[in-house]
């Protein structure tokens, strides 16, 4: 960072700040905290999680779905045109700007109209996400290739970028593009080496900080000033803080952290901390999102009102999930207890926002898991990994997207009406997340959280441990893990053990069976010397059960095997019975189909996974 755009990032700082947040109160705030900076220039967190991320390049994902997915999205991205990329950005700056135009929200283009016409609603909004999941999967592969295109998106961003913020004049949502951006550029810092990423979002900072409030605005607050036309009052600056506080950590800025601080929304966050639920009515996935800027807050501020904000307010969505662990009909929180996740299984098809909703899922499940250790956490992100993006369709190169799963009760799988959404954006990111959900490092050993086809390598005590997962879970109940070290080792393997297991579960040691107690929801320590070659494996029992839509409704239930819902396909029983769908059995000869024998004929049912063009429905309304 020269002295000449600090100085201008300063000024437009406390331009942009007003009256009430002058540069006075912010050097106030930046010598309260007891974050300490360390020698290279970044900082260590004032509270530091017992279970720590694993780095990308350590977990390889083996053949299977999610490979496949992460292999698409890779590749897709990776041989996307870096013109048709760049080109909103430079042309909001008048520069030349070659290449064809991608399409969709990301256009810089006039034609934008509600409620029908969405072409060029937030040009360029996901170009740093592209850039976040290119960067991420460089560090899962190790690809030059990949490296090179992020250095290279990188430079030709670096040229858009003034610090007067000309991108920004007009544009409907300042704070919304860039926390992507912020991502991606620290992203291209932290997992593809890029030179100069940080110092290019040093300035894209000062660029957009004349465009944003002084503060983080509801969206009722949006709506109550002065606004151009309604898609104008949809910003998000509440989800700046998570990504303003790794800037600090990645950079060792503390004008980043003062930052952070002034986008906290204690408008949400305190309420949430006292057990108060005001998520009915507001936009879905950004404000779970916004938990993960309570998670940062907590780890780097160490006031544990945000730790109780982020688990209160996880707590609340969950209690409004649908079986599948999908939220947000119409993008929105409903009002609790008053039926309406049931009557949004006749009123939309928007069910849930189905990339976005997973992304920030996994995100604060996995900072959740880290500081607590609870295997709730895990067992939701399963749900949420199974039942939603595991059936997401890929991508198309035109930016056609998956966006909204459907549980009407007359549903069908549908790419989104605009080419590359929101949802392109977090796609590629959580696939390139999936192996850092899967296995978290703990002090005395590993925590294995997914059961995927996947390879962890790591150090414990100084020898480097090979553990391979195989596993065809959850249409098979069973997950082996093999051994390979140079040297017995005595560490703990943490098993997630999930809350809705059977007594028969069992979990053996080279085919012996561990004598310790199975407890459902919890984590199985397996504390042991470890050598070369041993095996562990877990057969789990998984029961059938019924999950209720929600507690008006009783009848409406969804079928549940483990963690996966099974969706009713083809003709619909007339009648069928709680005791019918709870004797559901596998369909001979097939992995993923099911069926409950009624007197009205067969019902099929299937994992949203393996759906493809056929009309289903998740919810099936029984008789006693
Ligand atoms: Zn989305």
């Amino acid at each position: 960072m020269n002295q000449t755009s600090r100085r201008q990032f300063m000024k437009l700082t406390a331009a942009a700040a007003g009256g009430a947040l002058a540069p006075l109160s912010l050097r106030a705030l930046s010598t309260s905290s007891s974050v300490q900076r360390s020698v290279q220039g970044s900082v260590s967190l004032t509270v530091v999680p017992p279970l720590s991320v694993f780095n990308y390049s350590q977990i390889e994902l083996l053949d299977g779905l999610f490979r496949q997915q992460f292999n698409n999205n890779h590749n897709l991205y990776l041989h996307l045109d870096e013109e048709a990329l760049l080109k909103p950005f430079r042309h909001r700056m008048g520069m030349p700007s070659p290449g064809p135009d991608m399409g969709g929200w990301y256009d810089d283009a006039d034609d934008f109209s509600l409620p029908d016409n969405f072409h060029g609603f937030i040009p360029g909004h996901s170009f740093g996400q592209y850039l976040s999941g290119l960067a991420r999967a460089y560090a899962v592969t190790g690809d030059k290739s990949t490296q090179e295109k992020v250095h290279r998106l990188v430079r030709g961003f670096a040229q858009t970028v003034d610090t007067q913020g000309r991108f920004y004049v007009d544009y409907r949502l300042p704070a919304y593009t860039y926390d992507k951006t912020s991502c991606g550029l620290i992203d291209a810092h932290e997992f593809a080496g890029d030179p100069d990423a940080l110092e290019v979002h040093w300035r894209a900072t000062a660029a957009v900080m004349p465009h944003l409030p002084e503060k983080a605005l509801s969206r009722a607050e949006q709506r109550a000033r002065p606004h151009k036309d309604i898609s104008y009052t949809w910003d998000e600056t509440y989800t700046l803080p998570e990504n303003l506080f790794l800037a600090y950590q990645r950079s060792g800025n503390s004008r980043y952290r003062d930052l952070a601080i002034r986008f906290i929304e204690s408008g949400y966050f305190d309420p949430l901390a006292q057990g108060q639920n005001v998520l009915p009515g507001e936009h879905a996935y950004s404000h779970v999102n916004a938990l993960s800027s309570a998670m940062q807050s907590y780890l780097v501020l160490g006031d544990e009102k945000y730790l109780r904000a982020a688990q209160n307010g996880f707590q609340m969505v969950q209690e409004q999930s649908y079986a599948t662990g999908g939220w947000g009909p119409d993008e929105a929180f409903v009002v609790p207890g008053n039926g309406g996740l049931d009557s949004s299984l006749s009123t939309t098809h928007a069910s849930f926002e189905t990339p976005c909703g997973a992304y920030g899922h996994f995100k604060i499940t996995r900072y959740l898991l880290r500081v607590t250790q609870d295997s709730r956490y895990g067992d939701s992100m399963e749900r949420v990994l199974y039942n939603t993006i595991a059936g997401a369709t890929p991508i198309l190169a035109d930016g056609t997207s998956f966006y909204y799963s459907d549980y009407n009760n007359s549903a069908r799988k549908v790419h989104h009406r605009d080419k590359w959404p929101c949802c392109s954006g977090t796609f590629p990111q959580l696939t390139a997340d999936y192996g850092i959900s899967s296995y978290y490092q703990a002090r005395d050993g590993i925590y294995v959280n997914l059961f995927l086809p996947s390879r962890l390598s790591w150090q414990q005590n100084g020898t480097r441990i090979t553990l391979t997962q195989t596993t065809q879970y959850p249409n098979a109940e069973t997950s082996q893990f093999d051994f390979a070290l140079p040297r017995p080792e005595t560490f703990a393997v943490y098993l997630r053990i999930p809350a809705w297991i059977g007594p028969k579960t069992t979990v053996s040691v080279n085919g012996r069976k561990v004598e310790d107690e199975i407890l459902p929801g919890k984590f199985l320590a397996l504390q042991r010397t470890w050598k070369e070659g041993d095996r562990l494996e877990v057969e789990f029992e998984m029961p059938v059960r019924l999950e209720v839509i929600d507690q008006q409704s009783p009848n409406n239930v969804a079928l549940m095997h483990g963690p996966v819902a099974l969706f009713g396909v083809g003709k619909m029983p007339v009648r069928v019975t709680r005791k019918q769908m709870l004797s559901a059995s596998r369909v001979s000869g097939s992995l993923y189909d099911w069926s409950v024998r009624t007197d009205s004929g067969t019902l099929t049912l299937r994992p949203f996974a393996n759906i493809m063009s056929e009309d289903y429905r998740l919810y099936i309304r029984v008789e006693s």
